[in-house]
């Protein structure tokens, strides 16, 4: 009897094969899917409707990667990257793709993943909301210090490596943030305080983290170090200062462990404030060093008031913001709800939200440590805490199964999911959609020319849905 073939074998590929692919799509990284004899195939920097040739560069049982050699057909939303180190920096991986085209693909991404998972013939996914300029807008600029041909760089790693490119520039950052990394790495050079160098576990500069408030205009910068001690440390300060007025605060923090993990757990001040003031919509905050906020400011005030739409809230309702963080959902919503009660797993995170309460006056709002799905249900069955809205935003890996079952438990007559993956809310939908209505998708772009996915998604029990 003939075995059956492997799909390896039935496709026949091997390392180093040249092919012509059909590009059918986008994959969650940004790489354009070709399928070679129906195995998936992926390729760097291809777009869909593309015809390319390729190499193939890695096989395994379920995939093959390939190399881009030649665009055969050329698709009407490939444009040229502006960014001059595209091709090796691992920040961005849209960038030759329009943005127009990058939204419609963003949305696209949700509908397939709603098809494939929750078997939802036709998802109600509105088009993804972009932004009008969609550059400069990070506030935050978190860039490796090294050591290349005998001069400090400052940068990110390549994709998938540790190789650091130097960036001069980034046209996703806000300018104030590159202007003081580029500084802060000039002064470092000039006053020959060493990078660190993670092979030989010597020098002391990690990462220059530089934060502006997009409202206020303040801006702090962090090191990293892996030793306590900074050489010529008041200089650095002195010569900050001069050249970086917009500085409000200095900051070191100490990481000595050999990880790619960026923070240590020690933040000192170097000098000023330790924290600034940003402002979204009504809500001020006060942005401590290490203290999370999101990326892109715009595209936040968009993405609440998109959460804020799907919640429906007229006053009268009990609002749990899952997930909160440092609770700026559940802020955004107290105004408009009776009670909100934020459930966040990191005690530094609710204590930033205690503060950003009481900072803005919202007494109705509180906040709690521990997890969501023992929390909730605890609340439920001790307290008798019935929430008319649940909005969620876990991590990538989606919602725990425990929540997912105490949600259709409680079952909220609404619940509102906001999700960074796609693939994730997908199945936690596929989950749900026996007691829960789908009523609307509204992808939102957080990350222009980066593959990510932002998706707020309302839910509303079927008994209640007229
Ligand atoms: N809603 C926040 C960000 C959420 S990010 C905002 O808009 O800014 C997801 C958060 O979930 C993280 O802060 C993480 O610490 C927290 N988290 C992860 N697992 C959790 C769990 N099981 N229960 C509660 N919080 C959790």
């Amino acid at each position: 009897m003939k075995t059956p073939l492997s799909k390896n074998e039935e496709a026949n590929i091997r390392v180093g094969q040249q092919m012509t692919l059909t590009i059918k799509s986008l994959g969650i990284n940004g790489e354009g899917i070709g399928y070679f004899k129906r195995k998936i195939v992926f390729v760097d920097k291809a777009l869909p409707g593309e015809v390319i040739h390729a190499e193939v560069t890695e096989v395994r049982e379920r995939y093959a990667t390939a190399r881009l050699l030649r665009i055969v057909e050329r698709s009407a939303a490939r444009t040229t990257p502006p960014c001059p180190v595209y091709a090796e920096c691992g920040g961005c991986s849209l960038q030759h793709m329009d943005y127009q085209a990058q939204l419609a693909s963003k949305q696209e991404i949700v509908v397939e993943s709603l098809r494939k998972y929750a078997k939802l013939d036709n998802p109600p996914v509105a088009p993804t909301i972009g932004m009008d300029h969609p550059w400069g807008y990070r506030n935050k600029a978190q860039f490796q210090v090294g050591k290349q041909n005998g001069k400090l760089v400052a940068g990110l790693y390549q994709a998938g490596s540790h190789k650091l490119v130097g960036l001069e520039s980034c046209q996703v950052q806000h300018e104030a943030t590159t202007k003081i990394v580029q500084a802060t790495r000039d002064i470092l050079e000039e006053l020959r305080i060493p990078a660190y160098d993670e092979r030989k576990r010597t020098g002391v500069v990690r990462t220059i983290v530089a934060r502006v408030a997009f409202v206020t205009g303040e801006a702090q910068v962090t090191l990293v170090t892996a030793t306590p001690d900074i050489p010529r440390v008041k200089e650095l300060i002195l010569e900050l200062r001069t050249r970086l007025p917009e500085l409000i605060g200095i900051s070191q923090n100490v990481n000595a462990q050999k990880t790619s993990v960026v923070f240590g757990d020690k933040t000192v001040t170097l000098w000023g404030k330790p924290s600034i003031a940003e402002k979204l919509g009504e809500l001020s905050f006060d942005l401590s060093a290490r203290a999370f906020f999101q990326l892109n400011p715009e595209q936040t005030k968009k993405l609440y008031d998109q959460v804020k739409q799907a919640a429906g809230l007229t006053g009268t309702e009990l609002v749990l913001d899952l997930y909160c963080g440092t609770g700026t959902i559940g802020l955004w919503l107290a105004p408009y709800a009776r009670e909100v009660r934020g459930i966040e797993l990191i005690p530094e995170a609710v204590e930033d939200a205690r503060r950003n309460a009481a900072r803005n006056g919202a007494a109705n709002a509180s906040f709690h440590v521990g997890r969501a799905e023992v929390l909730m249900p605890k609340w439920a069955k001790q307290q008798g805490i019935r929430p008319d809205v649940v909005v969620v935003d876990p991590p990538r890996t989606g919602l725990d199964d425990a929540l997912i079952r105490s949600l259709l438990q409680v079952k909220p007559k609404k619940i509102v999911y906001v999700s960074c993956n796609p693939s994730t809310l997908a199945k936690d939908m596929a989950r749900m959609l026996g007691t829960y209505e789908l009523v609307s998708v509204q992808p939102v772009d957080m990350f222009p020319h980066t593959a990510h996915v932002e998706v707020t998604v309302r839910l509303e029990r079927k008994d209640t849905v007229q």
